[in-house]
């Protein structure tokens, strides 16, 4: 690990302050970064220590929404009465993560900006990781690359996002708040995570210096249908190679609306609007799953290594909204 500074922001206006500073990273609960840190893929020259700010509170809206602060972490909001009893398709995501010991002390802020786990970018022994060192090439490519994207991918990176949590938000349709040196902002959650693109260097929309202070999400339509769906390689402390959120509003028989999200599968969490439509006003049936799925899995592209991922959300997807749709 490199030398740094490290410095506790005693409000969110000193925070950005120290955080436009050249080097400067905020360390919340510092579950990925720290590692990041040891191993030298980052090598940050300030770590501004963001995690005891007054932004751990989890709220009701006064429009009836969720606010969850940045600082919370991901056992308190996974363990929320509010979470589990109005948004338990975030809650199933949250538990779905890490271990325990993790859960207690990763944030939420945090989980939104984790890199991704392709090992070619951890392991410094690897010349090639456009992400690491921008221009370099991308040994994955050309390697072992069985967890890597089939959507969304370009040829300067192939890697996955890999939060549970952010999935789950992107099917709920939830913002981010932001402050930074130009103010106060609020991003769309389709928008805060990017494409590689040919600067996979950039994993999110956030400029420089900007903090990410909350997550909200809309009043909830899917409190009784939800199933968050995590397909891995063993039963927990894995990352997904394909995960599905789904959410659905049922009546009368029909779906009035739905949430549907994969993660393991793109850079960002992937969410398909015409996936979702492909659902609405009709009943929830092997018909209108698979044309959710075909919708989400359009244009997918496989890398040498994981032509089973499209067969695998697939299933993935018919299954999650199986399991939502049978709730009652
Ligand atoms: Fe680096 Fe992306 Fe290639 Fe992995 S997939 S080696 S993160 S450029």
């Amino acid at each position: 690990m490199t030398p740094f500074d490290y410095q506790r922001a005693s409000s969110i206006d000193e925070a950005v302050r120290l955080g436009a500073q050249p080097g400067a990273m905020f360390l919340g609960g510092g579950t990925n970064l720290v590692d990041l840190a040891k191993g030298g893929v980052v090598r940050p020259r300030l770590l501004v220590d963001v995690s005891r700010l007054p932004l751990a509170s989890i709220a009701e809206t006064p429009a009836g929404g969720l606010h969850i602060g940045a600082a919370v972490r991901n056992s308190d909001a996974a363990n929320h009465p509010l979470v589990r009893r109005r948004w338990p398709l975030l809650a199933q995501a949250l538990v779905a993560g890490a271990s325990a010991q993790l859960r207690n002390m990763a944030t939420v802020g945090g989980n939104l900006l984790q890199r991704t786990r392709c090992a070619y970018f951890y392991d410094v022994g690897f010349e090639h990781c456009n992400k690491r060192a921008p221009g370099s090439g991308c040994d994955a490519i050309a390697g072992v690359n069985r967890q890597h994207a089939i959507l969304g991918a370009s040829p300067s990176c192939i890697a996955t996002h890999p939060s549970d949590l952010c999935v789950a938000l992107a099917a709920l349709r939830a913002v981010v708040r932001v402050r930074g040196p130009r103010g106060e902002r609020t991003v769309a959650f389709a928008d805060f995570h990017r494409l590689p693109g040919d600067a996979p260097q950039r994993d999110t929309t956030l400029a420089d210096g900007e903090l990410v202070t909350a997550v909200e999400l809309p009043p909830s339509r899917f409190e009784r249908h939800a199933h968050y769906l995590k397909v891995r390689d063993r039963a927990s402390y894995a990352f997904a190679l394909v995960s599905v959120a789904a959410a659905l509003e049922l009546q009368d028989g029909r779906v009035r609306d739905a949430a549907l999200a994969l993660g393991g599968v793109a850079h960002k969490p992937w969410r398909v609007p015409a996936a979702e439509q492909a659902l609405v006003g009709r009943p929830l049936s092997a018909d209108s799953m698979a044309a959710a799925a075909d919708a989400l899995l359009a244009g997918a592209a496989p890398q040498t290594r994981n032509g089973f991922k499209v067969t695998m959300a697939r299933r993935a997807v018919a299954r999650a909204l199986q399991v939502a749709g049978e709730q009652a």
